[in-house]
Parts: structure tokens; sequence; C-alpha cells
């Protein structure tokens, strides 16, 4: 009897998993299959701690599968070898999946599969996966349709009734050849501790989320954190709008019993824009398949010139600046895999504009860094903040002056950068600042034990934005902007508005 294939890519869960639904209901027996792909570990992208969280991810999505009567195949190798195998043993009848949107390598891999499939007359049919929309022109409809897929009702683990079982070994990272960093504090895998974090996040650490996420040190608790579930799809972005909707709901009907309950409130309703953003952004790689390797407005992007020093590129991703705060910030991702979105932000622009590294080298570095590295995101993100877009307002963060905002003891500073634990609070910000008597006494000798700053910052980012407002200004990339806002423009008047206000009150902040 022919069967149906679920092709688990980066959707490793079972709720709200219309493919595995759809493959049950078809009444076929079903496969259910994960393909590690060598191929993709070769990608400058990847990141052996990117596959190794995918795989601890599939395991667990293994086992819910095995307790609803079915389980998951392991394969390594080319999606084309394995499948066609598959085929031979089992003669397949559809292949079904979630529509991805990943970075040019993978685009070109689906190419690759889908004629495959031509050949053999197999079907392969692929699910909208989140708010990202297939074959879109333009944004003049996203939103709408985008809400309307937020609103499609959850459906839970499904149970099988007739199943391929998986007779071979899981492999482990060793049998793929890859040795990951260990990474701090990583998060658990899986679907069940994804749902676990939402729980706690909306019945607790959501009450501060508006006034601790520009903070690396509050948004580790306050933030959702989801990023990384997110990523591997071990929770879907339905489930986390459908239930967000529902506290808010809960909330105003009891506000009377709660406390502060109008800022928790406006919290919630901030998060769940930022869940329409990540939507919003993978749509733009999704009609721009090529963002990773081409900016957005490459007439800018010719102007700024950007070469790569590698001085300056090692320094900056070794947290060896000598700007505390920012390399507190870069050892804390390196070494835990994640940090919030104001300091993602930070570094690139201290990449781009103070440093005037070239943004597909920074984004490449910072894309291996992430637990959460999703492309679309990631690249229209990178594109954003190194300026090279030209439709967005550009965004040079000081460094000390967020560290000043974020940390104004320099604990956070002490705990990540050894070299300054010494250092008084009043020069924790500006170590360069402290006499010499001092850095000897504390053995913190400013060029020795840590070094000096890179470049002077204020002098530096004043130069790169004026360099990059008049690239802007070029005829051919004015033109370019134009076509970019058309493209990819949100066309929510209240976002635009509310886009305004943020990037005046940044524009203070900064
Ligand atoms: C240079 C740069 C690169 C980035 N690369 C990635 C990446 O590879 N993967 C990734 O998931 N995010 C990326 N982001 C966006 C953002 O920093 C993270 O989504 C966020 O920090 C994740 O933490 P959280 O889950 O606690 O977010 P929350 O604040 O709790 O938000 C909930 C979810 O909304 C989405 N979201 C939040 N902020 C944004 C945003 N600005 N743009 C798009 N979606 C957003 C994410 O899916 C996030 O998990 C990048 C930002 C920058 C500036």
């Amino acid at each position: 009897m022919a069967i149906d294939v679920v092709w688990f890519k980066r959707d490793l869960r079972t709720r709200d998993h219309v493919p595995l639904l759809s493959a049950i209901l078809s009444g076929r027996p079903v496969l259910c299959l994960f393909m590690l792909e060598p191929d993709r570990f070769k990608q400058k992208d990847t990141d052996p701690i990117h596959v190794n969280w995918e795989l601890d991810c599939a395991i667990d999505l293994s086992k819910t599968l095995e307790k609803s009567g079915s389980s998951l195949h392991f394969q390594i190798g080319d999606p084309v070898k394995i499948l066609e195998k598959i085929n031979n043993d089992h003669d397949i009848m559809r292949i079904l999946s979630h529509e991805e949107t990943g970075n040019s390598w993978s685009y070109s891999r689906d190419k690759k599969v889908l004629k495959w499939c031509n050949s053999k007359k197999i079907e392969w049919t692929e699910y909208p996966n989140n708010g990202v929309i297939r074959r879109l022109e333009n944004r003049d409809l996203w939103k709408r349709e985008r809400d309307s897929r937020m609103r499609i009702p959850l459906n839970e683990t499904p149970t099988f009734s007739k199943s391929i079982i998986f007779e071979g070994k899981i492999p482990n990272m060793g049998d793929l050849n890859l040795t990951p960093r260990n990474l701090v504090s990583r998060p658990k895998p899986g679907e069940d501790a994804a749902l676990r974090r939402l729980d706690i996040f909306l019945n607790e650490d959501s009450k501060k989320y508006s006034w601790a996420i520009s903070s690396p040190i509050l948004s580790t608790k306050h933030g959702s954190v989801l990023s990384p579930y997110f990523t591997a799809g071990v929770i879907s972005v339905r489930r986390v709008v459908q239930e967000t909707t529902s506290k808010i709901n809960y909330i105003r009907k009891n506000r009377l019993f709660i406390d502060d309950y109008s800022d928790w409130i406006q919290s919630l309703i901030s998060f769940r824009r930022r869940l329409a953003w990540r939507c919003h952004f993978i749509q733009k790689l999704e009609m721009e398949s090529n963002l990773d390797l081409i900016a957005q407005n490459p007439a800018i992007e010719e102007i700024l010139d950007r070469k790569l020093d590698f001085e300056k590129f090692t320094r900056w991703k070794e947290g060896k600046t000598g700007w505390p705060f920012f390399d507190a910030c870069m050892r804390q991702l390196t070494s835990t895999g994640w940090i919030n979105f104001r300091m993602r932000a930070m570094m690139m622009s201290a990449a781009s504009y103070n440093l005037w590294l070239p943004w597909r080298d920074t984004g490449i570095f910072l894309a291996k860094q992430f637990l959460d590295y999703e492309p679309g995101i990631h690249w229209s993100q990178v594109g954003m903040q190194s300026g090279t877009t030209g439709i967005n307002t550009i965004r040079a963060y000081s460094m000390t002056k967020q560290g000043r905002d974020h940390d104004p003891k320099g604990e956070y500073i002490r705990k990540w950068v050894p070299e300054l634990s010494m250092v008084p609070t009043d020069f924790i910000h500006e170590p360069w600042q402290m006499p010499v008597s001092l850095q000897e006494l504390i053995c913190c000798r400013i060029g020795i034990e840590y070094p000096e700053p890179i470049v002077n910052e204020l002098v530096s980012r004043k130069n790169g934005i004026s360099k990059t407002y008049s690239a802007r200004n070029g005829e051919d990339a004015r033109r370019i902007s134009k076509k970019v806002l058309q493209m990819h423009g949100s066309r929510s008047k209240s976002r635009r508005n509310i886009k305004k206000n943020e990037s005046s009150i940044q524009k203070k902040l900064f």
C-alpha cells in the first residue's frame, strides 16, 4: 500500500501541525521523516549548535510520536537519495511538509526535491507556515491574510492508526562529525518545554515585559525567550498569538482583581506585535530569497564600500573592543547563544558604523552565535541595522550610553568581563579614564590586561552615520529604495505610526 511521508523540517512538533494531521486523515500509512543533511553543515551560516538544537528537539519529537503510535525516521544524507530509497521500499503517494523560508541553500535544495517529485509523479504538498505567504507580489493584502491565519483553530497531538515504524539508530552529534560549543543555560529542547516556557511567561514573567526587554539582564527573565523554540518550530506562532490574546481577554475581564493590569495588558499587546514582526520579516526573505547574499539596496552598499579589517573584526567577534558593555554583551552571546534585540542591534551598529565592517561577514558570524538563527529575521535585521536597505531609520547606538542605562553599577560587565572585576563603578564604563596608579593597583592596566577602545566611539559613530546618510542620497540609491519600500514596506497605518513613535523615542535614547 502506498504511503504518505511527513517531512519534518524546522517544524518539530505534533500540535498545530497541518501536514501531519492531513497525512493521518488520508488513511494511508504515515512515515514521519527527519533528515540531517551534511551539505547543510558546510554552509557558512550553519553552526553545530544549530544542528545540535534541532537534533535534540527531533529526539523529543520522536518520543511524543512514539506515545501516539508512530515514530520518527532519522536519516543522514542527501534528501533526494533518502526519498528515492524510501520510495523504492514503500512507494510514496504524497510528501507533506510546511513551506520553509530558509537561506539560498535550502531554497535550491527544495527545488531539487521538487524536480525529483515531478520526475516520479509524487505529489509534494507544502502547507503555509506561520503568517508567511507564498507567491505574494506586494504587501497590500499581507496583514489581513496573516491575521486571518492566526485565527485558525489549533489541533492537539493526533493519534496514528497506520504508521511505518523506524527501526534504525537515532544519531548523535558524533555520528555527524560535529562538535558544538557548550552553551551555558541552553533552554530545554522540545515541544513540552516550549509550552512550559510560554505558560510561565504569559502567567508571570510578561508582567514586566515592556519595561525589561531592552536590558540584556532583565530580558532573560521578562522576555519570552521563545525564539529558539520558534526556530525549531516546536511551537507554532499561531498558538502563541491565540494564547496571548486569551490572556489579554482574561486580564481585561478580571482587571478589578489584578494589580497593574493596564501595564500588563500593554506588555502583552507589545509582545503580540512582535510576533507579527516575526512573520513580517520572514515574509521579506520569502519574497526576495537572496537577502542573505545581496544587499536590499546594492547602490548604497557600493558607495559605502566597507572592507573587512581583520584586526577590528577579530576584536569585535571576541568581545575585546575595549568598550566594556559591548564586550560583556558579545561574551554573553557567544557563551549562551542568545541575547536580546537591542543588544543585537547594538552589535550590528558597532560593526557597521563604528568599525565600518561589511554586513555579510558580521552577519554570518552572528548567525552562528544565535541558537535561534532564523534567516528571514536575521538577514532583514542585518540589512536594516547596517544601513543597507535605504528605507529604515539609521540606528547607531552608543555603547557607553547603553551600558550606563542598562548596567549603571557595572555588575553585568564585571560578570562577563572578569578582567574588569576590580574596576570601581565610577570608571566601569570608561576604564581608560582610570589613573595609571589605580590601574596598577587593581591589576587592570589598559592596553595590557584590558584593551584600549578599538576606535573613538563618538567620532567613528558620527562619521559612520554621515557617510551612510550621504550614500542614501544618490539618484540610484533613491530609486532602488523606492522599489524596496514598495515590495517590503509595511502597509499598516497604525504600525507606521508606532514605528514613528518608537524611532523618535529611540533617537532620544541612543
Ligand atoms: C541583527 C539582528 C539579528 C537578529 N537575528 C534573529 C534571528 O536570527 N532569529 C530570531 O528569532 N530573531 C532575530 N532577531 C530579532 C530579535 O532580536 C529576537 O527575535 C529576540 O531577541 C528573541 O527574543 P525573545 O524570544 O525573548 O523575543 P520577544 O521579545 O519575547 O518576542 C517574541 C518573538 O517575536 C519575534 N520578534 C521579536 N522581536 C523581533 C524583531 N525585532 N524582528 C522580528 N521578530 C521579532 C521573535 O520570534 C520572538 O521570539 C535579530 C535582531 C537583530 C537586531
